[in-house]
């Protein structure tokens, strides 16, 4: 239970507007001057070392806080999750322990949390899926006929997920030319604001998953950043989906907000346009009061919250399994973009500019699509009574074109 009064002995976690007040405690993997990265929890502008804490016995993970990824930890299960937190919270309250070990966080270089095992992309923003229909096929088929019966999604590629702060390159692909294909750095190359989950058990071949046993699997969120380049995209996605276009790289921010963390700020996301089939049916609400938004160059271009998913991460989950495939330790869920109703909530810039047609201030400039030397930053936050829950910045900047 989250107890919204308490407050740490690190000063800076008690500030209203910081992500990492003691009522977050989010996970990730850091390292300081040339030492092996270890696991951290992120507290005010400072990082509770576990994997010290685990050598003193402050706590135990069966060793796992001192490798570079949360995998070994999260595979301990729900139990241990929870065990953890609490003597976490005990150990950084005002009463605490003062002598624990802390690193400042802007000493820290930050790395992925996880080994990503596999990557899914899902697609379950109705207002994103109907704009980006409609720019792709027109107004008559911009909705899929199954659309508002199952989550739709395709496997992407673990390889290619990235901390924040990992620069990218714009890519080289075919794209449709006047007459066949052309050889072309991508001259539409976008963002996309998602969520990801990150599935905390695993399952066997051949078990399918109700939707309440897929909540319970997932120990946590990320920002997600799935950059995509529409030109490449739209030459080569019909009929299998995206490809290359989705390939170029990943970012996610480095800070897992737990599922414990979020779970005061639950709430209900869209209505629904049909019932669904029994497999797909939630019995409590599978969403978050999420407010998320994007920057580019440090202008803020748009805001949404996460409630206007049409399908939760858990109804995701429990799709994804439903022929029997196995899930793992460290599979990565996007989302799929989260865009609200109105042009200044959408997370991506092909819906903002209408497919290119309509340039949006950024600064002083304009865009219709990213330009090298851009930075686009993701940031995401639940808001307390006194205190919010935040994700850290997932931020990455474009480079040109290797061509
Ligand atoms: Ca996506």
């Amino acid at each position: 239970m989250t107890d919204p009064s308490l407050r740490s002995w690190v000063a800076a976690a008690n500030d209203a507007a910081c992500d990492f007040p003691i009522q977050n405690l989010p996970y990730g993997v850091f390292s300081v001057g040339g030492q092996a990265p270890r696991c951290g929890v992120a507290i005010g502008d400072m990082i509770l070392d576990l994997g010290d804490c685990e050598a003193r016995g402050l706590l135990d993970a069966q060793g796992a806080f001192g490798r570079p990824a949360l995998n070994d930890f999260i595979e301990q299960g729900r139990g241990t999750w929870d065990d953890i937190r609490a003597k976490m919270t005990a150990l950084l309250a005002e009463d605490g322990d003062r002598s624990l070990p802390l690193v400042p966080m802007a000493d820290a270089t930050l790395h992925l949390p996880i080994r990503v095992s596999e990557f899914t992309d899902f697609y379950a923003s109705k207002n994103h899926a109907f704009n980006v229909g409609v720019l792709f096929r027109g107004p008559d088929n911009a909705l899929p006929p199954q659309w508002t019966h199952m989550p739709i999604g395709y496997n992407g590629r673990a390889s290619s997920v990235v901390v924040s702060g990992t620069p990218i390159h714009r890519p080289m692909g075919q794209a449709k030319g006047d007459n066949g294909p052309v050889w072309t750095a991508s001259r539409r190359l976008d963002l996309e604001l998602e969520l990801g989950a990150i599935v905390g058990a695993n399952s066997q071949m051949g078990q399918r998953i109700s939707v309440a046993d897929a909540e319970d699997m997932i120990f946590g969120y990320v920002l997600l950043n799935d950059w995509s380049a529409r030109d490449i995209q739209a030459w080569e996605y019909q009929p299998l989906g995206p490809f290359q276009a989705k390939a170029l790289g990943t970012t996610i921010s480095p800070w897992i907000v737990t599922q414990a963390a979020l779970e005061p700020f639950r709430s209900a996301g869209a209505e629904r346009d049909n019932p669904l089939l029994p497999y797909l049916q939630e019995d409590r609400p599978g969403f978050y009061d999420l407010t998320l938004g994007w920057t580019m160059n440090g202008t803020r271009m748009a805001q949404t919250n996460y409630n206007v998913m049409y399908y939760s991460s858990a109804q995701q989950l429990a799709h994804h399994a439903v022929s029997g495939c196995p899930m793992r330790v460290g599979d990565l869920l996007g989302t799929g973009t989260i865009s609200g109703p109105t042009l200044d909530q959408t997370g991506a810039l092909l819906e903002m500019t209408q497919g290119g047609k309509s340039p949006v201030r950024v600064g002083g400039a304009e865009r219709t699509f990213i330009e090298d030397g851009d930075e686009v930053a993701l940031y995401g936050y639940a808001q307390g009574n006194g205190y919010r829950i935040g994700f850290g910045p997932c931020i990455g900047k474009i480079l040109p074109a290797q061509e």
